[in-house]
């Protein structure tokens, strides 16, 4: 160990090498971005373990659960697999969500507790304001699930909200006197349905922690050594925690920087990082000046847009790294354009600098704004990948099929339950739904046990429905009895099937429907990979439930596969961390960026500062910044402004090119970024692959092609049964016609490679692929 742990401690500069090798004691590293922290922090846990400390004797708390996976690799190469693994490493939610399964019955929960994710909290919320008959247009759910989010961070629970008047209060004068009584509504209706949602993950960890001091001894005692990145994001409850675990051992180090706190609006609190050193005594202070990440002219760039925040701590950072380009920034006609412009771009660079997709990065203040810059792209042929937006595991087919597994764990999951006991329909109407939910509030017991014991409760459903309610009490149990034998991919593709989700899905037919049921492949793809590669982790089982858990609390950046070529999209939020060789900035207009809804007070704003600063700060080589003059909003075509945060950039590390949307009267201008742009009707020329990314050849139907068979619908589906050879044309509703490369697998597992005139080539599974031979 000890010499591969040399090699590594000769990559820091000293100053990162104090904070790693400080072994005990409070401390805290501030710098600003790029200077090493994360580095810091992950040869520290590798310094701490040659040191004797006992790898289960260490906590690392990260912003992804990515950050701690590529954080524990790079640990495991220093100190080995076996040594490694026993580290907790991961995200507050996802390292107290294992700790409240452990503990769940002290609070009265079942270990196999269901998470809720917020679109499950927001429809119980939703549900919860209808049966208290109150105005929805007052009660608006995403606006009271904030409320209620915002109590459980602050760790107000219900019972302190009634005993607060200033709250109550504050709710009635803002019209909505009930907020308390949904508040408690709710938690009830979870508690009932065995679910957490994920403030109640830090909520009842703190309550298990201050509730029953022995366990609070038992896990101070287990983590005695304490780590955290990106401190300047916790919230109160993610504080407390923090604080109650290392209370005993006080070795506690966490890393930050305060220019980079951009999440204040979902409770994070800049004071945890500028009063650490108050709440520990004598705080060790490390900081941090060099930037490793980028060039100098994106370090002076953003030092001198942060320098105009009034409330930071004074930091220096400088790099040795070279001056590199300036920070470009362009000004478009249209949000169109700006999409234009950064597809040209990124294809210019990438083929001049020979680089992959994977070294850019478009990022933006909102979500909406990625449409203009897909289009482009697509159009252009550039792999994307867009992160945040509705992940996979929320789209509606998705959470269907997995609603029915979590009712195989926690049948009680009112959510889960709701969604699929009348899909695929099965005649089961919302009256009888809501009589059941009646019902189950009356006996206080889940739904799912007022429709085991419809024969012997009094209850106004005719026979007909209580039979049906009860065939789905029975496939359930059904399932649940396979779960005992069977892994998740097994389970999932047979409960697929007998419930009827395929043969619905197939039945739709529509482009919607096949895309469906390419989504639910692709979902039991992953399972198998689930089952596979827990197969080779001695200590885990490949349990449905522990699939079910890592698919809660997957956030959208973990679902990466390193390997992946593609230009990644995301918010500016969601880029925390991360690094990238080039960078776009889009949307740098007044009332996007900054955000209209955050201009009224100075703190408001310069947190808006500090989001421009995390984004800029993440560029290795480039920067580039564009704006435009109008933009489509709300569905409107509204002027725009240039952001006043491309004027406090010092000019000395700008370049501003000529206007691009003008160029008539600017003829000599961006013949190299547009190099292939015709200005006025813009069309693009067939991008030119390199070698290595070469694809076959995109397939022309020929002319004269008739149709051989007529299809019908019978035909299309029973594709798999040996009707197509390589070399058939076929036609599919989404992707065109296609030519058949090449046929594997046998029965229902028969896959199809086929060459698309739309979208290349596509590997499907015949099954559920409708295709027409022609
Ligand atoms: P952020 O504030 O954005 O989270 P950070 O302070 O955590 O940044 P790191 O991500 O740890 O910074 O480091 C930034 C980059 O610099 C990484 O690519 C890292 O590998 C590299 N780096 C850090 N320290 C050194 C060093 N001493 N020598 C060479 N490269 C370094
Ligand atoms: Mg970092």
């Amino acid at each position: 160990i000890n010499d591969r742990l040399e090699k590594y401690l000769s990559q820091l500069n000293d100053a990162q090498l104090a904070p790693t090798l400080q072994k005990d004691g409070p401390m805290i590293v501030i710098a600003g971005a790029g200077s090493g922290k994360t580095r810091v922090l992950t040869y520290r846990i590798a310094y701490l373990m040659s040191q004797g400390v006992d790898s289960f004797n260490i906590l690392a708390l990260t912003f992804t659960n990515k950050a701690a996976k590529e954080m524990k690799g790079r640990i495991a190469s220093i100190v080995g697999d076996s040594e490694a693994k026993n580290l907790w490493m991961g995200t507050f939610h996802s390292v107290f969500a294992k700790i409240l399964r452990f503990e769940a019955d002290r609070l009265g929960y079942p270990s196999n507790f269901t998470i809720y994710d917020t679109q499950d909290s927001q429809r119980l919320i939703s549900s919860i304001i209808k049966e208290m008959n109150l105005d929805k247009d007052i009660y608006k759910y995403k606006q009271v699930h904030s409320r209620i989010s915002s109590y459980k961070n602050s760790l107000i629970t219900v019972k302190a909200y009634f005993q607060n008047p200033e709250l109550i209060e504050a709710d009635t004068a803002a019209r909505r006197p009930k907020i308390g009584e949904i508040y408690k509504n709710y938690v009830d209706r979870c508690f009932k349905a065995g679910a957490m949602d994920f403030d109640d993950l830090l909520l009842k960890t703190n309550e298990l922690l201050t509730r029953f001091p022995d366990v609070l001894a038992k896990y101070q005692d287990k983590f005695r050594y304490i780590l955290v990145d990106e401190y300047q994001d916790t919230n109160h409850s993610q504080y407390l925690i923090v604080r109650a675990l290392s209370d005993r051992f006080q070795n506690i180090c966490v890393v930050g920087d305060d220019a980079q706190s951009i999440y204040a609006f979902r409770g994070a609190n800049i004071n945890n990082i500028l009063n650490f050193q108050r709440d520990y005594d004598d705080v060790k202070v490390f900081r941090l000046e060099q930037n490793y990440r980028s060039t100098k002219n994106i370090v002076n760039a953003a030092n001198s847009i942060i320098d105009k925040n009034q409330t930071k701590l004074d930091k220096v950072v400088w790099t040795a790294n070279d001056e590199g380009a300036k920070v470009k920034v362009n000004r478009l006609m249209t949000d169109g354009d700006e999409g234009r412009y950064v597809a040209s771009s990124i294809f210019e660079n990438r083929m001049q600098n020979q680089l992959k997709n994977s070294d850019f990065a478009v990022l933006y203040r909102t979500n909406a704004q990625s449409r203009a810059i897909e289009d482009a792209l697509r159009k252009r042929d550039i792999p994307y990948r867009i992160y945040g937006g509705l992940s996979f595991y929320q789209r509606k087919e998705i959470k269907d099929v997995l609603s029915y597994l979590r009712l195989v764990i926690n049948p009680a999951d009112e959510e889960a339950l709701k969604r699929v006991i009348n899909f695929p329909a099965r005649g089961i109407g919302q009256t009888t739904v809501d009589r059941l939910v009646v019902a189950a509030n009356g006996f206080e017991r889940s739904i799912f046990e007022v429709m085991q014991n419809l024969d012997k409760i009094d209850i106004k459903i005719n026979s007909g429905t209580k039979t049906k309610l009860q065939n789905f009490v029975t496939m359930i149990e059904s399932f649940q009895v396979m779960n005992q034998t069977a892994d998740v991919f097994e389970l999932a593709e047979h409960v697929t099937k007998v419930s009827g989700i395929i043969r619905e899905f197939n039945k739709g037919g529509t482009p919607e429907d096949i895309t469906r049921l390419e989504n639910i492949e692709e979902l039991l793809n992953g399972m198998k990979d689930f089952v596979e590669g827990q197969k080779e982790l001695a200590d885990a089982t490949g349990s449905l439930a522990e699939f079910l858990e890592d698919v809660a609390l997957a956030t959208d950046l973990d679902a990466d596969k390193g390997d992946a070529n593609h230009v990644a999209l995301m918010t500016i939020h969601l880029a925390k961390g991360l690094e990238f060789p080039y960078v776009y900035i889009v949307g740098l207009e007044e009332d996007l960026f900054p955000s209209a809804m955050s201009m009224n007070t100075r703190s408001e704003l310069e947190e808006e500062r500090r989001l421009f600063y995390v984004a800029l700060t993440r560029a290795e080589k480039q920067a580039y910044l564009t704006y435009v003059l109008s933009r489509y909003r709300w569905g409107k075509l509204i002027d725009a402004e240039p952001s006043r945060f491309i004027e406090e950039i010092d000019d000395q590390y700008l370049d501003v090119l000529t206007p691009v949307h003008e160029p008539r009267q600017n003829p000599m201008l961006n013949a190299d970024i547009f190099g292939d742009i015709e200005p006025n009707n813009i069309r693009f020329k067939k991008p030119v692959k390199r070698k290595s990314e070469a694809k076959p050849p995109k397939f022309v139907a020929p002319k004269n092609l008739k149709r051989v068979t007529k299809s019908n619908s019978s035909e299309k589906t029973n594709l798999f049964d040996g009707k197509l050879a390589v070399g058939n044309i076929v036609e599919h509703m989404r992707f065109g016609k296609g030519e058949v490369l090449k046929i594997e697998g046998k029965g229902a597992d028969t896959k199809a490679e086929i060459n698309f005139e739309n979208g290349g080539v596509k590997k499907l599974l015949l099954r559920f692929a409708k295709l027409d031979v022609l």
